[in-house]
C-alpha cells in the first residue's frame, strides 16, 4: 500500500480568513478580534493565528497565559492577547513581558491585579462583568463598590469592559436583550469615569443578534472554524476541515452475524462493510453509534460502535464499482458532512467535536 493508513485532517486557512472577512463586513462598528484559544478550537493555533494576523486581526483571546505566551512568539508585539481566564499572581512577569491583558472574572482577582501591577505603565485590564450568565465576571454590586472607591479603577488601567451573552446562537432567547440591556447601562455608567473604556461583547452568535450593538471589539471563536454561530444552523460559515479516513478493510457480512463490538448491530441482508482508521482516540465520539455517517459518493452510515481506533460504515447500497478499495479516503468531515452535521449525530456542539480531534491524523494546512 502507498499511503500509510493514517486519517488526513485537512485545514483551510483561507476559509478561515475568508470567515473572519466575512464576520469583520458584519459589523456595524469597532474591530473583529479572534478566539484562539485551546489550540484555534483544535486546528492549530501556529498556523491559524499567523494567517489570521496577515489578514489585518489584531485581538486575540487565549484561555491561559501559557497559550498567551505560546501566541506572543506566533504573532509578534504589534497585537493585543487577552487571556480569558485572568490572572495569577505567579504569572506577573509573564503578563508584563509579553503585554498580555488579563480579564479580570473576579473581585479578589481585580484586587490582587491591583495590588500586583497598581501604577505601572502599559499594564492594562479588561474587566469582566457578569449580566446573567452566571459563570464568570464582577456582579453589578461588587461593580458598584469598585466604581465607588476614587481611583481605584484607574490604578488597575481598566481599559476594557467586558461581558459574555449566554443565548446569542438562540436569538429570541429572552435572556439576550436582558444581557444586552445590563451590559450598555455598565459601559454608560463605567465611561462617565473612564473616558477610554472600551466595550466587548459578542461572540460568534453575538455578531449576528439582531439589535445587538457590536461596540468596540467582537470576539468571534467558533464561526472562524466553521461552525453555524446559530443553534438551529440557519447561518452557515465556510467549511474549514476536511477529515478524511482510510479503508483498512473492506468485508462481505453474512445474514444473522453481528458488527463491532457489543455484538448488537446485526446484519438483516448480506452486508458489505468498510473499518476505516480513526475511532474515539481520534475524537470520534462514541455517540456517533447508531446516528454517525460518512460520505463516499453517496452517505454512508455507521455500523455499531465506534472503536478507539476504528469505525464500521455500511457500503452496500453503493454499486460495486463505486465501493471504496482498502486504502481509500473517505469522508467524516468535509463538504458533505459539516461539523454541525457530525456535532447534532454525536448530541453534542461542533465545538466539541473541533477541539477533540486527535492528533494521529496527518495535518494538511490549505
Ligand atoms: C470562547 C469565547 C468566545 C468565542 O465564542 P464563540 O461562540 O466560539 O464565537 C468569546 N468570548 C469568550 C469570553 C469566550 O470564552
Amino acid at each position: 500500500m502507498s499511503r500509510p493508513l493514517v486519517g488526513r485532517l485537512t485545514i483551510s486557512l483561507s476559509a478561515v480568513v475568508e470567515n473572519w472577512q466575512h464576520l469583520r463586513s458584519q459589523l456595524r462598528s469597532g474591530r473583529c478580534g479572534a478566539v484562539v484559544k485551546a489550540d484555534a478550537y483544535g486546528l492549530g493555533v501556529s498556523e491559524v493565528a499567523p494567517a489570521l494576523r496577515r489578514a489585518g486581526c489584531r485581538h486575540f483571546f487565549v484561555s491561559s497565559a501559557a497559550e498567551a505566551i505560546e501566541l506572543r512568539q506566533l504573532i509578534g508585539p504589534d497585537s493585543q492577547i487577552f487571556v480569558l481566564q485572568g490572572f495569577d499572581d505567579s504569572e506577573l512577569q509573564a503578563y508584563l513581558e509579553h503585554q498580555l491583558v488579563p480579564v479580570i472574572v473576579s473581585l479578589p482577582m481585580f484586587h490582587r491585579w491591583h495590588r500586583a501591577v497598581g501604577g505601572r505603565p502599559n499594564a492594562t485590564c479588561a474587566l469582566k462583568i457578569d449580566t446573567g450568565m452566571n459563570r464568570f465576571g464582577v456582579s453589578p454590586s461588587e461593580l458598584q463598590a469598585l466604581t465607588a472607591e476614587p481611583g481605584l479603577l484607574e490604578a488597575a488601567q481598566v481599559q476594557w469592559l467586558m461581558s459574555h451573552l449566554a443565548c446569542a446562537d438562540a436569538p429570541a432567547h429572552p435572556l439576550n436583550s436582558k444581557q444586552l440591556e445590563r451590559f450598555s447601562a455598565a459601559g454608560r455608567s463605567l465611561k462617565r469615569r473612564l473616558p477610554q473604556l472600551q466595550l466587548s461583547l459578542a461572540n460568534s452568535a453575538g455578531i449576528f443578534l439582531a439589535g445587538a450593538a457590536h461596540y468596540d471589539l467582537v470576539r468571534p471563536g467558533i464561526s472562524l472554524y466553521g461552525g453555524s454561530p446559530r443553534a438551529d444552523g440557519s447561518i452557515a460559515m465556510k467549511p474549514v476541515v476536511q477529515l478524511q479516513l482510510p479503508v483498512v478493510q473492506v468485508r462481505e457480512i453474512a445474514v444473522g452475524e453481528s458488527i463491532g463490538y457489543g455484538g448488537e448491530c446485526i446484519a438483516r441482508k448480506p452486508m458489505v462493510a468498510v473499518a476505516v482508521a480513526g475511532g474515539y482516540a481520534d475524537g470520534l465520539l462514541r455517540s456517533l453509534a447508531g446516528a454517525g455517517h460518512a460520505w463516499f459518493h453517496k452517505s454512508l452510515p455507521m455500523l455499531g460502535r465506534v472503536s478507539m481506533d476504528c469505525c464500521i460504515y455500511d457500503v452496500t447500497h453503493l454499486a460495486p464499482f463505486q465501493r471504496p478499495s482498502e486504502g481509500d479516503l473517505i469522508e467524516v468531515l468535509g463538504p458533505n458532512i459539516s461539523v454541525d452535521a457530525m456535532a447534532s449525530a454525536a448530541g453534542t456542539i461542533s465545538y466539541e467535536v473541533l477541539t477533540r480531534l486527535g492528533q494521529r491524523f496527518s495535518r494538511h494546512y490549505i
